[in-house]
């Protein structure tokens, strides 16, 4: 991640992303959400050509690109397939933050299994049941014993989490009162002893997408899968959630973009008349909302490839702003493109249903559209805005 990226070599990494989206993705998408099915193949199309580790140094097994390759390219996967975009998103974000925050042995044993596909997906395992929003309150915890740590714990909702082979997990290794400094994070494997996956949950969309809790039930993990030191998970967290909240933004994008193009369709289709001037308009104010939230994503990914190479200190601000700009965005884009196109639009059998619900999911995860906004507050109080 140290030097950039040309934008030629970006725009070579997303144009292959197109490619399989369209031809490998976009034909099984409606498959994938009315049979609830997970796509392994498709998770292996995406390591075969890089795609689950963008950002990751070529050593790794990754494209070493910058964090706008990571977001145009999810955004053209969005665009054809919702549902194997988010495990795409996830599996880059625990495959960057290994490389970030691990150790050279720690990147070398997992880092490999996550860009080669050999893992299918990567987990990320930070809610809890009663820990979502404020997940400095989480209670998983992990007590040293021996060369090993054991962990005790239930993580709720976690993306791809029956189909995973590599899982980064924060519990506390130290009491509650030391709040977010008594986090850490650790590597976790699904061959571990105690370590369990629950009964998938029945979501409103991204059915494609497996989302389950896991439990850690006096879980050994050896104590070499420390990431970093003890009392830094809560900043692993939320570092790999400023990044994360880029992806989801380009996801929702994608999304936006899916629909405005069923609206085109539809609107081609349309007799000329005031029924046709009216789609237009309506089309066109989508088309300029959709664009705004691209830029804003954009920007924010630009952001964080100059915050790697040490240019500016922070994204955090941007990357909120994106997450919240881009997925209400969808959400508004989607349920507008289901009435414009009438009673076809809420037919099972039309495209823009599932994307309806496919958005939905994406103002709730990475952070509630409400703790975006906290975030944006807060950042411009910090910085004395
Ligand atoms: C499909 C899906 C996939 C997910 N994948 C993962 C995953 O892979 N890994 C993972 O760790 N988690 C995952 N999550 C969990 C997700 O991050 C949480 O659902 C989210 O952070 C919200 O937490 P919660 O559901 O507990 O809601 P709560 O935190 O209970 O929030 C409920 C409501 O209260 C509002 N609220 C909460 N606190 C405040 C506040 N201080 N001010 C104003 N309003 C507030 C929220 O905005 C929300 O509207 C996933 C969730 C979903 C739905």
């Amino acid at each position: 991640m140290a030097t950039p990226f040309a934008a030629d070599e970006t725009a070579a990494v997303v144009a292959r992303a197109r490619a399989i989206a369209v031809e490998r993705l976009a034909p099984l998408a409606a498959e994938l959400d009315r049979h609830h099915r997970f796509p392994v193949e498709s998770f292996r199309a995406l390591a075969d050509v890089g795609l689950l580790g963008v950002t990751v140094p070529t050593r790794w097994g990754g494209l070493g690109g910058e964090p706008l390759t990571l977001a145009l390219s999810l955004s053209e996967i969005a665009r054809a397939c919702a549902s194997t975009a988010v495990g795409a998103s996830v599996t880059n974000m625990v495959a960057e933050t290994l490389c970030r925050f691990g150790s050279e042995e720690l990147i070398a044993r997992f880092v490999p299994r996550l860009t080669s596909g050999e893992a299918v997906t990567g987990s990320f395992c930070l809610s809890e049941p009663a820990a979502g929003s404020d997940a400095a309150s989480l209670r998983a915890t992990a007590v040293r014993d021996g060369d090993d740590y054991v962990l005790d714990g239930t993580k709720m909702w976690i993306t791809s989490g029956a189909y995973s082979g590599v899982f980064i997990v924060m519990a506390r290794t130290a009491p509650a009162a030391a709040g977010h400094k008594g986090i850490s994070a650790f590597v976790l494997t699904p061959d571990l002893p105690g370590f369990g996956i629950g009964k998938a949950e029945e979501k409103t969309g991204l059915l494609g997408s497996n989302t389950v809790p896991i439990t850690l039930d006096g879980c050994r993990v050896p104590a070499a899968n420390l990431i970093g030191e003890e009392g830094i998970g809560f900043r692993i967290a939320m570092t790999a959630l400023d990044g994360g909240r880029i992806t989801i933004g380009a996801m929702a994008n994608g999304i936006a973009r899916a629909a405005l193009a069923a609206v085109r369709e539809h609107l081609h289709a349309t007799p000329t008349g005031p029924l046709r001037t009216a789609r237009k308009v309506a089309y066109g104010e989508l088309l300029a909302r959709t664009r705004a939230a691209e830029l804003l994503v954009e920007r924010a990914a630009v952001l964080k490839g100059a915050a790697l190479r040490g240019e500016v200190a922070r994204y955090t601000r941007e990357a909120a702003m994106a997450k919240l700009f881009a997925t209400e965005n969808a959400k508004a884009v989607t349920t507008r493109a289901v009435e414009l196109l009438g009673a076809a639009g809420v037919d099972r059998a039309c495209v823009v249903e599932r994307l309806m619900r496919d958005a939905r999911v994406t103002t709730i995860f990475e952070g509630t559209s409400e703790v975006q906004r906290l975030v944006i507050g807060r950042e411009v109080l910090r910085a004395g805005g």
